[in-house]
């Protein structure tokens, strides 16, 4: 799907801070999943969806977010997107996610 690379909100880019934690990891939740080990659930459903409920998002700050919410502990996949694919921490079959 072609994004534009900038969002305005307002006078100024979007930002992390404009997708709420809340509302990303529900969308995670919302997708489906592989049903596999950790259920994995694939980024561009999750992006997609995401934008659903806030609109436009660019590429680059769907993958900060996402990355943003790892290094937090709320949010397991990879980080970079390469893989594509995100879970919640309670779902982790210990790839990546510490216990909860
Ligand atoms: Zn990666
Ligand atoms: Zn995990």
């Amino acid at each position: 799907m072609d994004r534009p690379p900038i969002r305005l909100v307002g006078d100024r880019r979007m930002q992390c801070k404009d997708i709420p934690d809340a509302v990303f990891l529900d969308t995670v939740r919302s997708c489906p999943g592989t049903h596999g080990p950790s259920n994995w659930r694939m980024r561009w459903d999750v992006h997609a969806r995401l934008e659903d409920v806030l609109g436009s998002i660019p590429d680059n700050l769907f993958l900060a977010k996402a990355a943003r919410l790892m290094r937090r502990g709320l949010l397991g996949g990879c980080p970079c997107g390469c893989r594509g694919d995100y879970h919640l921490p309670d779902e982790c079959q210990g790839e990546c996610c510490d216990d909860p």
